[in-house]
């Protein structure tokens, strides 16, 4: 089972409830931001790029409480930077958790082990762990030789504390498809409850400008990779979003879904780009131009992105809207494996990956940023 039954009950229930209100739009991720400040400084990240003293604040455990409130959403997913060097992490999730939020702190897991004794376990709070891909397409990706066995050797540490642990992994152009099926196969030996994927989006400020993939190439990539399933994969993902990836559906943007709070307020349209800040969660959902967003619009920061943070709500909302959305949900998450003889082709053609092209990067993060050293 993915997730456990209740949190599906929890979701389920509440988007219901928002459709009986006639709610047109409704957030079903809070995107919390306690802090921007990382310990590792990955090529392919739009979050870290703040000055100093940006980097140095901390979002009190109040100012989270209050926008969960404000918010109202039933999952509370804390990205960053890296939550565990918020001083407070803990009580932050201590607190969210005593709401009956479902919590999932996303983590490189570089402090995971050593801040595990922080926390409790609970079905309510889940450790959602950084990982790419196998080891040396990780460590790559992260720019940090050795990352890939502390990710690992934290995740064991968390699962033996008895705490839910999924990973998360975000593809970047020039991923071996071959190579992640490989990674679902280890991340499920290791006995993680479910992974989680993403394509990478281009954002602006990224040192990486080269690697993010057209949505072309997205489709491309997600056939290979999740067509002729294997019954042991489990995803902590929408079936249909998962199909959406593939190319199989379309969605439209639902940006307001995971809508994002950090230390400048409520972001304006998602959490990927910045178009300003409102004070309230009330006033993000009546300001926002949300017309100017998703792929239809026209707008050239939309046109290539599939992330879950604006489709993956689509999915949810079409699984809770119709029958038919219903049904597909349930004969995506029992029935099928996706059998395809073209995506089987597509494993056995060559692939370029990107370390072949691109020098592998270390940061040093005892160093000021910009003097990353190539080797
Ligand atoms: S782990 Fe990498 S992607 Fe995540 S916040 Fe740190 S630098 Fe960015
Ligand atoms: S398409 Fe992507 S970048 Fe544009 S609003 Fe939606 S989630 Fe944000």
């Amino acid at each position: 089972m993915p997730v456990p039954v209740s949190q599906m009950w929890t979701v389920a229930s509440y988007v219901l409830r928002q459709k009986l209100k006639g709610k047109k739009r409704y957030p079903l991720v809070l995107m919390l931001e306690p802090l921007f400040r990382c310990n590792l400084a990955c090529a392919g990240c739009g979050k870290i790029q703040y000055p100093p003293h940006i980097l140095k604040k901390n979002m009190t455990p109040e100012e989270c409480f209050h926008a969960a409130k404000e918010c109202g959403a039933p999952m509370v997913a804390i990205p960053g930077g890296e939550p565990l060097m918020h001083p407070q992490i803990h009580e932050i999730v201590e607190g969210l958790v005593a709401r009956k939020k479902y919590v999932y702190l996303c983590t490189n897991a570089l402090l995971l082990e050593e801040k595990l004794p922080l926390f409790k376990p609970s079905k309510y709070f889940t450790f959602s762990v950084h990982v790419d891909g196998e080891r040396d397409h990780h460590d790559f990706s992260v720019c940090r030789e050795g990352g890939f066995d502390i990710a690992l050797q934290g995740i064991r540490a968390a699962l033996a504390r008895g705490f839910r642990v999924t990973t998360n992994t975000t593809l970047f152009d020039g991923t071996d498809p071959n190579s992640v099926r490989a990674f679902f196969d280890q991340m499920m030996d290791v006995g993680v409850e479910s992974m989680m994927l993403a394509p990478g989006y281009s954002y602006d400020k990224a040192p990486d400008q080269q690697h993010f993939l057209g949505r072309a190439r997205i489709r491309r990539l997600f056939k290979a990779i999740l067509s002729n399933r294997k019954s042991s994969w489990r995803f902590n993902q929408s079936p249909l979003y998962l199909e959406f990836l593939m190319g199989k559906r379309h969605y439209q943007c639902t940006p307001w879904g995971m809508p994002t709070y950090n230390i400048f307020g409520w972001q304006k349209p998602c959490y990927l780009l910045q178009d300003g800040y409102t004070d309230t969660f009330a006033e993000l959902m009546s300001a926002t131009q949300w017309e100017q967003y998703g792929t239809e619009s026209g707008n050239p920061r939309c046109a290539n992105c599939m992330m879950h943070c604006g489709y993956e709500p689509s999915a949810v909302n079409e699984t809770f809207g119709s029958l038919g959305g219903f049904l597909s949900t349930v004969r995506a998450s029992l029935f099928t494996r996706y059998r395809d003889r073209d995506a089987e082709r597509l494993l056995t053609e060559p692939v370029r990956p990107v370390h072949s092209h691109n020098p592998f990067v270390t940061i040093d993060v005892k160093q000021p940023a910009g003097q990353a050293q190539q080797v």
